[in-house]
């Protein structure tokens, strides 16, 4: 039985959501503040399967929920319920390193569709972490450099370094390697990549991008992998020596 943490202080949507996903099947704990999810999930990272954590909570907002997660090594599927009119919340709400998220007020069905979408996708992980050797599925890895990246485990590895990826930033980095050396504009990542296609401030994109960067680079203030192109966005270049 999957195992879903709400993080809501709205009682009555909190009860709400709960009565919903245990109507699914899901096994459901609710906390009403951010600092006892965090709470709950330091005393058993492995106790939940998705997490639904709202912006807006008392004390700890769920921005700094979601980064004080993952800063924690904490990589849950997250769902971050955002304020509608708010476009920037949502980037923001991924900059921090959420998987999915959904405006308020939400269609039930639609929050049940997005759960089970990242429980498919926690899955297929740990599928694919436990496939024997005989039978090895085509791995779905792209390496430059002396780096890869491994889209099936969501890992990043630099030499002999491993960095666990969020599936946004995951999706980030193969939106770019898909248009290796060719230039990609901020408005057409947020559309592809976030499907966002309102009035966004697009530079919340870079702070993205600034995280890769952290990963990727050797040295992340001169990048060689993932360029700023003056103007558009960026250009992502797999072999960087090639055009020097
Ligand atoms: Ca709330």
């Amino acid at each position: 039985m999957s195992k879903v943490l709400v993080v809501e202080d709205e009682q009555h949507l909190a009860d709400g959501l709960r009565f919903n996903l245990e109507a699914e099947g899901y096994q459901v704990q609710v906390t009403d503040t951010g600092e006892a999810a965090l709470e709950v999930l330091k005393a058993d990272p492995a106790a939940f399967d998705v997490v639904v954590l709202d912006v807006m909570l008392p004390g700890k907002d769920g921005f700094s929920v979601m980064s004080e997660m993952r800063g924690a090594g904490q990589f849950v599927p997250t769902l971050m319920l955002t304020a509608r009119g708010h476009p920037n919340d949502v980037l923001k709400g991924f900059a921090a390193g959420a998987d999915d998220y959904l405006t308020k007020p939400f269609d039930l069905a639609i929050l049940i569709a997005r759960i089970r979408g990242l429980l498919r996708r926690r899955e297929w992980l740990t599928r694919s972490m436990n496939t024997p050797a005989t039978s090895p599925p085509a791995p779905d890895v792209f390496k430059f450099g002396d780096k890869s990246v491994d889209f099936d485990r969501l890992e990043l590895r630099v030499r002999d370094q491993t960095f666990p990826l969020t599936l946004m930033e995951a999706n980030v980095l193969r939106y770019l390697i898909q248009h290796d050396g060719k230039p990609v504009s901020r408005k057409k990542m947020l559309e592809e990549v976030w499907n966002l296609h309102e009035d966004t401030d697009t530079r919340a994109i870079d702070n993205f991008i600034v995280r890769l960067r952290r990963y990727i680079e050797d040295d992340p203030v001169k990048p060689r992998h993932v360029l700023t192109v003056r103007g558009v966005g960026y250009r992502f270049m797999s072999e960087p020596d090639k055009e020097e």
